[in-house]
């Protein structure tokens, strides 16, 4: 039988030598467009930092160390440019001479791979834009990291191998910026889960831009500018697409083969397409999603490798191998940490129509006692009989293990009852006596049980946000309460909560919460004990709820003439975190001496509290440092220092612990008002909507952005028009707020009147034209720059409600304030003006 295989590196590769063992007479020839075979596509992206040290550990085999022990033809630099199905025969050219002939068959595998995504923007062909796909792709990026030493580099998109990229340029020591069109980044995880990753990356300091479009590029002199659709333009002297993958399809498309709903290949459960003589495999075809039955293309190694096996063994034994569906198992290093998933996540089983429960849990990766415990942050979806549907973990330790445990208990159709009862290898360096995954167990046991009703973070959100009655009671003791806390929360610590029983309303719902959800569960037992009813406790707890409410991307960290213009060592401190940290800067005000203490192992708050007490202990001035494995610690220490009036000199994360500086202030820690005063920060009260007044604070506002100030506005009684949108939903609204509403003007670029020569609305119409004929910006288009410029919009919510305004009717990005959050921002200003 002769065999002819195009694609000669994941599944072509696996196929061609599974082929020969199966039957040494066969005659295999394998075609491959590029010049390697076999590479390892997976490691590309580490031979940029250097972890993979030798271009040539990239290539697993050799064309002619292939051919010898396979006994296969091996045709590199070869294309199969079209199939003559009728006739069997594949057209090949040779790249390397142009030569053009045909090649008999009796059977075809196409494992051609994926191709990148690569949009027609203008500019997109710079030579200094990248992709990432095979060695010659490699190859181009290193000889410009070589020949150009870049400091400055964009990679677009935040799907695995883009994060990947980011983080080896990143340990090269480039400044490196990540966008992202999507409002997080790696999809196959849930928001909440992606917002660990965000928070983890902006400690490393790289930039992260999300929900940015790139839209073009252009090449100046000695760097090209990214194009945002915001409009914010990033210079890079380095850019790397990695946007996504489509099926390399050309040639099944253009032979007739069948494709599939998805763009794929379609093949049979045996892998064979349309065409009974042509199998297929790998990223180019569609599969069964194995847990929710619908097509989908899913590139990854794992499944290309166990097709290529697999219809090797149907093209010479006859059809016999079944193929399951592909579920979806994959990892990925994010720097220090790993983020694992298999298969369905909330996004998906949505879309599919699938109902589900689901619960997120915090465990350390071994037991905690035990020194170099890490966080593992684990999130399980199943169905309400226990079927496991999903799971995702991220952590610096031990998610591979978790992740590949739940993998096999869903392909063993396990149920999340089986997850409690697993019997799992534990000693403490390695685990715990209850593994992160029996804990998942007994949380989603409750779930199912009803012994334990959770809330899910965005939930919570959203009854904050629509001032639904809830009672929000934090159970975690009051020096925890006080760094920081969910802003409507009460604070009943647990072992308090059976004394303070009648302070709780039994007719209201209560929504419980601690850090991680443990303490929570528990006074959730005590209440549902105590006759209330109502009862929700927050999952994950407020470890995962201020990871997703937080602000998810850090744009404009970078200044890059700044980084072009200053002394590469300086900046390369000032990357790793350590910039503010050399003995003469830190010598003026303390004693020089550093007290270190280890909180690794500790779960929040234990490393605040750590911190808190050795600093207590402490003299003026003198410095601490502090290391934790708490991922989410960098974030505390930085709301704790803020809080507390203790300088905070340097936040590093390496290999999964976080290690602080922090020199001790005063004995008195809260910082007082004028302490905290920013000189050059601009607070401007909005009162009026009268159009000219409305348009000198714009101007205002727009010229304090422009030279770097921090701005705020706060809108109030007739100055919210400004922020209102034209295109407000009709909402449902008593009789005298909808006559204000229709009375009132509907934005910014329709206000009506003005302070001086009104005359009944003439006046706003003349200023409005005037405005236009010299060319000056509406009011409309300079509110928009304040919001794209940062600028922060507070609208008075005792103003909205006497004008009966909601917040469904305002432009996006406007928060809502009391008279508190005003007083708070004027007390940090420089300059407050009212107009
Ligand atoms: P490929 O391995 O891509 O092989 C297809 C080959 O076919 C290509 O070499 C191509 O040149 C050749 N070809 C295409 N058309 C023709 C033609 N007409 N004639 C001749 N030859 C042709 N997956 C994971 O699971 N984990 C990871 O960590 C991971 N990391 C990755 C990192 C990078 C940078 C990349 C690029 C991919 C990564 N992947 C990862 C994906 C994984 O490499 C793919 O899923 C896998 O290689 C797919 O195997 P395949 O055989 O379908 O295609």
């Amino acid at each position: 039988m002769k065999i002819i295989i195009v694609g000669g590196v994941a599944g072509g590769a696996t196929a061609s030598a599974r082929i020969r063992r199966n039957d040494e007479s066969a005659e295999i020839v394998m075609i491959e467009r590029g010049p390697y075979i076999s590479f390892a596509n997976c490691g590309l992206p580490y031979h940029i930092s250097g972890m993979i040290a030798e271009r040539d550990q990239l290539l697993v085999t050799s064309e002619e160390a292939f051919e010898e022990r396979y006994r296969v033809d091996v045709r590199s630099r070869t294309e199969a440019v079209s199939i003559n199905r009728k006739a069997k025969t594949l057209r090949l050219r040779n790249l390397t001479t142009g030569e053009e002939y045909d090649e008999s068959y009796d059977k075809l595998l196409l494992s051609p791979g994926a191709e990148p995504i690569r949009p027609k923007l203008p500019g997109i062909d710079s030579t200094r834009v990248f992709g990432l796909r095979n060695i010659p792709d490699l190859d181009r990026i290193m000889k410009h990291l070589e020949e150009h030493n870049p400091r400055r580099a964009v990679v677009i998109g935040g799907g695995f191998i883009g994060v990947e990229v980011a983080e080896n340029l990143h340990d090269k020591g480039i400044f490196t910026t990540l966008v992202e069109g999507a409002d997080q980044i790696l999809t196959p995880l849930d928001y909440e889960m992606a917002a660990i990753v965000h928070s983890h990356m902006k400690d490393k300091n790289v930039e992260l831009y999300l929900s940015e479009k790139v839209e073009q590029f252009e090449d100046k002199e000695d760097h090209t500018i990214v194009f945002l659709d915001s409009g914010r333009r990033l210079q890079a002297d380095l850019v790397v697409l990695a946007i996504g993958v489509r099926p390399e399809t050309t040639l099944a498309r253009e032979s007739g083969l069948e494709l599939g709903e998805t763009g794929g290949i379609k093949v049979s459960n045996f892998l064979q397409t349309s065409d009974d003589s042509i199998y297929a495999v790998g990223d180019a075809i569609e599969i069964t999603h194995s847990i929710g039955g619908y097509q989908a293309l899913i590139p990854l190694a794992g499944p290309a490798n166990r097709q290529g096996r697999m219809a090797a063994d149907n093209m010479i034994f006859g059809n016999q191998q079944l193929y399951r569906g592909t579920q979806g198992t994959s990892i990925l290093k994010a720097f220090d940490l790993a983020a694992a998933t298999t298969g369905l996540n909330e996004k998906q089983l949505n879309k599919a129509g699938i109902p589900f429960l689901s619960c997120i849990t915090h465990s350390g990766s071994h037991a905690s006692y035990f020194p170099g415990a890490k966080q593992i942050s684990l999130k399980l979806l199943f169905k309400q009989d226990g079927t496991i549907l999903g799971a995702q973990a991220v952590g610096a330790d031990g998610a591979d293990k978790r992740i590949d445990v739940i993998a096999t208990a869903i392909q063993g159709n396990l149920k999340v009852h089986d997850l409690a009862e697993l019997e799992l290898a534990y000693a403490p360096p390695f685990g715990s006596a209850k593994d992160p995954i029996n804990i998942a167990g007994y949380v989603g046991i409750n779930v199912l049980n009803q012994s334990h009703e959770l809330i899910e973070w965005k939930t919570l959100h959203q009854h904050l946000e629509n001032k639904d009655d809830v009672q929000v009671i934090d159970v975690r003791t009051s020096e925890e309460f006080g760094f920081g806390s969910i802003a409507t929360a009460k604070n009943i610590d647990v072992n308090q909560l059976r004394e303070h029983l009648d302070e709780l309303d039994k007719g209201k719902p209560i929504i419980l919460f601690c850090q991680i959800g443990l303490r929570g569960y528990l006074a959730y037992r005590i209440l549902k004990q105590s006759g209330f009813t109502q009862i929700k406790n927050l999952s994950g707890g407020y470890k995962t709820y201020s990871w997703a409410v937080d602000k998810q991307a850090n744009p404009d960290i970078f200044d890059y003439e700044d980084i072009k213009l200053r002394d590469p060592d300086e900046i390369e401190a000032e990357r790793m975190g350590s910039c503010a940290v050399s003995a003469a800067m830190v010598a003026p005000n303390s004693t020089g001496e550093v007290h270190a203490i280890n909180a690794v192992g500790l779960q929040c708050p234990g490393p605040i509290m750590k911190t808190y007490k050795a600093m207590e202990a402490l003299d003026e001035g003198e410095l601490l440092e502090v290391t934790a494995s708490d991922p989410a610690f960098g974030r505390d220490i930085r709301a704790w220092a803020k809080k507390t009036g203790h300088e905070l000199l340097s936040v590093k994360a390496e290999k999964g612990l976080i290690v602080v500086l922090l020199r001790k202030v005063a004995s008195t820690p809260v910082p007082s008002a004028t302490d905290l005063k920013n000189k050059d920060k601009l607070t401007l009260v909005v009162f009026s909507d009268d159009l000219d007044k409305v348009m000198a604070s714009m101007i205002i506002a727009n010229g304090a952005l422009a030279m770097g100030n921090p701005v705020s506005l706060f809108f109030t009684f007739w100055g919210l028009d400004v922020i209102r949108r034209e295109d407000a939903p009709h909402l449902k609204k008593p009789m005298m707020d909808k006559m204000f509403s229709t009375m009132l003007p509907s934005d910014a670029d329709h206000l009506t009147s003005i302070s001086k020569m009104d005359m009944h609305g003439l006046g706003a119409k003349m200023i409005r034209k005037v405005m236009h004929d010299k060319g000056v910006e509406t009011p409309g288009n300079l509110l928009r720059s304040l919001v794209d410029g940062g600028a922060q919009l507070i609208a008075c919510q005792m103003s909205m409600d006497v004008m009966g305004i909601q917040k469904e009717e305002l432009i996006e990005g406007v928060e809502i304030g009391g008279v508190a959050a005003f007083l708070a921002e004027a007390s940090e200003s420089g300059t407050t003006l009212f107009i």
